[in-house]
């Protein structure tokens, strides 16, 4: 991963084998970033989709194995008890161009991975909320 920043916004690359989230949480570190909304495009295999049923309040995941493309990467970094909290969505699209998306539990970049992440000069963080099954944001 490389990263240049421009006053509050930090461009990223993160390169062909890293994990996007664990790589995104490493940055997280490195930078002390707090809070921060993440955008991206790029490619890649062995993703991890998650879809919360909110009735059952439990995570389903499947993997996507070969390489697709990233049309979509959105989400967030936040804390919860003070480490980097990374929550991502994420659409990607195969070789058939049929699209498959979800909450973003872990994704190898294939080629490139071209992340924005945008400081928002505020701490924010989670806490477990049992009513909803997530953990929320504290604001
Ligand atoms: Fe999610």
């Amino acid at each position: 991963m490389t990263h240049k920043k421009s006053k509050n916004i930090y461009i990223v690359s993160i390169e062909k084998g890293e994990e996007i989230i664990e790589t995104l949480k490493e940055l997280s570190v490195a930078e002390s970033i707090k809070t921060a909304s993440i955008s991206g495009i790029g490619a890649a295999e062995k993703i991890i989709l998650g879809y919360f049923d909110t009735i059952t309040k439990e995570y389903t995941e499947t993997t996507l194995e070969g390489s697709h493309e990233i049309t979509n990467l959105t989400g967030n970094i936040t804390r919860k008890d003070g480490d980097p909290y990374i929550h991502c969505h994420i659409t990607v699209a195969g070789k058939d161009f049929a699209s498959h998306g979800g909450h973003l539990s872990s994704a190898i970049v294939s080629g490139a991975c071209e992340i924005v992440v945008q400081i928002v000069d505020e701490e924010i963080e989670r806490e477990f909320n049992e009513d909803v099954g997530l953990n929320m944001m504290r604001l």
